[in-house]
């Protein structure tokens, strides 16, 4: 068995210069030469940039990385993770303590997603110093996925040789996300009347007050068991004396269930229009897609790859349908079966992210199964 071959302080060392290394969305660049360095050691390994960068607005494009393989008969397959973290990301100083690693406090850790790379970069190492046998591999390293899956949107697919692959970006370890649901965000602009709040209030309609009463309607948090909502920003007004003109609202609905996603969004839409006429205003509301649902099935290649892992290793995943959407999302709908896998980071999104090198080292062990099982 390989997995004795793994090194857990060289994947630990990886990380941390993963982690202090900047890379908010947009601004990857830097992650992605510390890679280009890192894969070009080996010999046969291709380094692919695609040029989503002119799309993106970032400063790098998509990172692909093709390891041959010595199996051409075996299906090709593709790891993922996104290069961007999200903010507060600048000057990450790693703590490590008892084998769980931290930020120093004031920032993210960015675990979500380098704890995936710096497991990829160490899969590499085994993979090309043993004499193992695998199938062609690819490596998909995106931008801007925390921004709105950006990199992974404008992803040049001809690049893409693999059939089916594994995000590795997700919260606990031991778990496989399968599903995801679809979201569109939510786009209003409730229009009223401006008129002086003291001398001539009877010519004003109040956006803001007209906004309240749309938001007071609408069914947010859990709508439904395949459904959320929610209203996250809202703006408007120009001052205490003058009744507010406009409100721009933001926000988002995501469902599994694609009836009740157009359901819901007639629903939203009815309520925004109809209850600002009924008091002479008006609103305008649009809802932009972010992302469509995915569900893999269980008798997927993809799932019966980790499933044959699952035997070799002597372990059980529990097989989830999540409530986020991510790169896998893109790649599902582009018609690249790819399940999520858990690496073992918490806390994500805040400064008290953390994640275990054990953690992280399962995850790896998993990989390595799936890669050359
Ligand atoms: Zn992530």
């Amino acid at each position: 068995m390989c997995i004795d071959r793994i090194q857990p302080q060289r994947l630990a060392a990886y990380f941390i210069s993963l982690c202090e290394i900047d890379s908010p969305g947009k601004k990857e660049g830097k992650v992605a030469l510390y890679l280009r360095q890192f894969f070009s050691q080996f010999p046969g390994i291709n380094i692919a940039e695609d040029s989503s960068g002119l799309h993106t607005g970032s400063d790098t494009g998509n990172l692909i990385i093709t390891i041959p393989g010595n199996r051409p008969e075996a299906t090709p397959l593709f790891f993922n993770c996104h290069m961007d973290v999200v903010t507060p990301c600048l000057g990450v100083e790693v703590d490590c303590t008892d084998g769980v690693f931290t930020s120093k406090g004031d920032t993210v850790l960015g675990g979500d997603d380098k704890g995936g790379i710096a497991i990829l970069m160490e899969l590499t190492h085994i993979l090309m110093e043993n004499d193992l046998s695998f199938p062609l591999v690819q490596l998909i390293f995106t931008t801007g996925e925390e921004i709105g899956l950006l990199g992974a949107k404008a992803l040049d697919f001809d690049l893409i040789q693999a059939e089916y692959g594994f995000a590795l970006d997700s919260t606990g370890v031991d778990n496989c996300i399968i599903g995801a649901p679809a979201a569109v965000y939510i786009h209003a602009v409730i229009t009223g009347r401006a008129a002086h709040a003291g001398l001539n209030p009877e010519d004003g309609l109040n956006a803001i007050a007209l906004c309240s009463e749309v938001i007071s309607s609408l069914p947010l948090g859990r709508i439904s068991k395949d459904t959320t909502a929610n209203i996250g920003l809202i703006e408007g007004g120009t001052a205490t004396n003058i009744i507010p003109e406009a409100v721009h609202v933001k926000g988002e609905i995501r469902s599994h269930n694609p009836d009740t996603l157009v359901r819901t969004i007639t629903m939203f839409k009815a309520a925004f229009v109809d209850i600002s006429s009924r008091h002479g205003g008006r609103a305008e509301v649009a809802f932009p897609p972010q992302y469509p649902a995915m569900l893999v099935s269980e008798d997927s290649p993809v799932v019966q790859c980790v499933q044959r892992a699952e035997g070799v290793l002597n372990r059980k995943l529990e097989f989830i349908v999540a409530g986020g959407g991510s790169d896998a999302n893109i790649f599902n709908a582009r018609g690249l079966p790819t399940v999520i896998l858990g690496i073992g980071m918490a806390n994500v999104h805040s400064t008290a992210e953390k994640i275990a090198l054990k953690d992280m080292t399962r995850t790896l062990e998993m990989a390595v199964c799936i890669v050359t099982s």
